[in-house]
């Protein structure tokens, strides 16, 4: 779709100008398809307004017509399980130099400059449902700063996704709160052993006991509704012309993350797992 901007053509002959709003500046619209184009580079971080932005998408490919003639072949590189973002070197495999450089500082508790960081999430543990090879169901734990991450390093470890819950979510009204009941009504408490959830029934709960806490399931969608969820939600419009890891685990083969980027015939997908 086209975005409407309103020009000037009076200012340099053979020029358009319009007005950045979000850089709050007046530029020409080849200085624009330019910061666009920077702003793919991963490295640029300080471009990601440009990134994001659909005006400069639309110049450049005013700009450089002969670049939007056959579809960009996205990086090969790999996607980084944190910022989604594609890197050429990833540390252990699964974090990008930025993410690890950002934990290296959480760590240390201040940047490069000496500064508090701010907006760190430290990676916590989440839930994830996982089947096993003889196709029983099981949960596991995997730090992730975000839900994403930890399904990300979930089929990495080789593990095939699941989105079965262990049991009935019901709300317990005394202790406002949902737990599970498994189907004779019993209560679930939750253990953990080495990063593997067990699930134990109660009739009743004793002094102490914490009914386990009711958690997101894997989120497993086949990457073709990714597409439809990432236009109809507008999340499609923050993609560049490089591979994303999306939200979302492959619903088509539950071994890999739905990644995505945007080229101008549309959004395009692939599973990380290579089912697609
Ligand atoms: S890409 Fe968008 S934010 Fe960047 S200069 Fe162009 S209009 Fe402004
Ligand atoms: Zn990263
Ligand atoms: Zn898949």
């Amino acid at each position: 779709m086209r975005v409407s901007v309103e020009y000037r053509t009076d200012l340099v002959p053979g020029q358009r100008h319009f007005e950045c709003t979000n850089l709050r500046a007046l530029l020409d619209t080849g200085a624009c398809a330019d910061r666009w184009q920077r702003a793919m580079d991963p490295d640029m971080e300080r471009l990601i307004t440009c990134k994001r932005c659909p005006i400069g998408r639309q110049h450049h490919a005013e700009h450089h017509p002969e670049l939007q003639d056959t579809a960009r072949q996205p990086e090969r590189a790999p996607v980084c399980v944190r910022c989604g973002r594609p890197a050429t070197r990833m540390i252990g495999g699964e974090i990008c130099p930025s993410c690890f450089n950002r934990a290296a500082e959480a760590k240390r508790g201040y940047n490069a400059r000496g500064n508090p960081l701010r907006d760190y999430v430290d990676p916590h543990p989440h839930r994830v449902g996982v089947l096993s090879s003889d196709g029983s169901q099981g949960w596991r734990l995997f730090d992730g700063q975000h839900f994403a991450e930890s399904m990300a390093r979930a089929v990495r470890a080789g593990l095939r996704l699941s989105d079965k819950q262990p049991g009935r979510s019901v709300w317990n009204a005394e202790r406002q709160q949902f737990e599970y009941r498994d189907e004779r009504g019993r209560v679930l408490l939750e253990l953990e052993i080495g990063g593997h959830i067990e699930y134990l029934a109660l009739d009743r709960l004793h002094p102490g006991d914490v009914p386990a806490p009711v958690t997101m399931p894997a989120l497993l969608m086949p990457p073709a509704l990714v597409v439809l969820w990432l236009e109809i939600s507008g999340e499609g419009d923050e993609l560049g012309v490089d591979w994303h890891q999306t939200s979302f685990a492959c619903g088509q083969c539950g071994q890999g993350m739905v990644h995505a980027y945007r080229a101008l015939d549309g959004i395009h997908v692939r599973c990380s797992g290579g089912c697609c």
